[in-house]
């Protein structure tokens, strides 16, 4: 893809979560925007300026307020169509957004001169999409995949069950390179996706072993495991690992190898 049809700008909002910002990807000549980011008026006004009167969809992956919020005064500027999927309840949703398209899974989009596939990927959030630019393979993948921060499974909307499912499903698609929602350009997918399953997969055997371990004599607090399934992880992170790690019990509870009258304290399941 050329300068001129992929343009990626940050959004002021660098943090940990957000590594340098949140990227908002300009394409086909200014014609459509994915991600317009937070509420921030000097961003959408420059991209606004960027996109020169020819903006035409405003695409969203998911409703995480660094995502979404800022399309709804982007649309008012411009008159660009909404496309993504509507907020599930939650905390740090968008409840404004009101998509004028909701895409169907695998549903292609005409945009245009420009075809994006919508690939529904829950996991991150229950309404995430990537988007796969099918004649580029560049896959816009919001926060499902992210380079230079870990992407957090928060639930009750997150599970981690539907993100590795999500990250599996991925390998069927012809992707050449991902365009994450925060850091820069993945350049070898398949070793990417590859490399976050075994990681979520590791920190799930070390999340069992250290339960078994721990109720071996009666329950466990979710804070003591953290301390342990996350000791290779800094303190200051440790309130965003609670999310992960709850959504590793979770699904460790769906296996059978986990139980929890509340998801605070936990047993390794009676048997295997
Ligand atoms: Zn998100």
């Amino acid at each position: 893809m050329t300068e001129r049809s992929l343009r990626c700008i940050k959004a002021a909002n660098a943090g940990v979560m957000t590594g340098a910002g949140t990227n908002t990807y300009l394409l086909a000549g200014g014609t459509i925007v994915i991600d317009p980011g937070p509420i921030d008026p000097a961003h959408t006004e420059h991209l606004v300026r960027l996109a020169a009167g020819n903006l035409n969809w405003i695409l969203v992956t998911h409703t995480h307020r660094d995502h979404s919020p800022g399309a709804l005064l982007l649309a008012q500027e411009t008159g660009a169509t909404l496309v993504g999927m509507r907020a599930p309840v939650g905390e740090n949703q968008d409840q404004l957004f009101e998509p004028d398209w909701a895409p169907m899974h695998d549903e292609m989009l005409e945009l245009g001169d420009y075809m994006l596939q919508a690939i529904h990927t829950p996991g991150h959030a229950s309404n995430h999409l990537c988007y796969l630019d099918v004649q580029r393979g560049i896959l816009f993948s919001g926060d499902h995949i992210n380079q230079g921060t870990t992407v957090v499974i928060a639930p009750p909307d997150g599970s981690m069950q539907q993100y590795l499912d999500s990250l599996e499903l991925l390998r069927h698609y012809p992707i050449r390179a991902i365009a994450p929602g925060h850091g820069s350009m993945i350049e070898e997918p398949a070793r990417a996706i590859d490399s976050l399953i075994r990681h979520r997969c590791q920190r799930e055997l070390k999340t069992l072993r250290h339960l078994r371990e721990l109720s071996a004599d009666g329950e466990v607090s979710l804070d003591i495991l953290l301390s342990r399934v996350y000791s290779d992880v800094p303190l200051s992170l440790h309130p965003i690992a609670r999310c992960s790690l709850q959504a590793h019990l979770l699904k460790l509870e769906k296996d059978g190898l986990a139980t929890s009258p509340d998801s605070l304290r936990w047993w390794a399941a009676a048997g295997d």
